[in-house]
């Protein structure tokens, strides 16, 4: 598939992470699957991805000054 911002990357299939700051408070999401254009560098995310992912990074945010955790892990097993 063609990207659709710069016209010129073949996009693919990866795994990103996705950090969020907030009232000095660090979240990072990591292994999220994303569509990503080699060329310019766009990231997309499917709608229930981002959905999940910013349930996510709210709940670390609240719960943990610094938190790193895999996409999908529930949030309350953290070790
Ligand atoms: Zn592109």
């Amino acid at each position: 598939m063609r990207c659709n911002n710069c016209h010129n990357g073949d996009l693919r299939e990866e795994l990103r992470h996705k950090s969020a700051v907030s009232n000095g408070r660090v979240a990072v999401v990591t292994d999220i699957p994303a569509t990503v254009c080699p060329s310019c560098g766009m990231v997309w995310y499917a709608e229930e991805i981002a959905v999940e992912l910013d349930a996510m990074l709210t709940v670390m945010l609240d719960q943990d000054t610094v938190s790193v955790r895999p996409f999908r892990e529930p949030a309350t097993t953290a070790a």
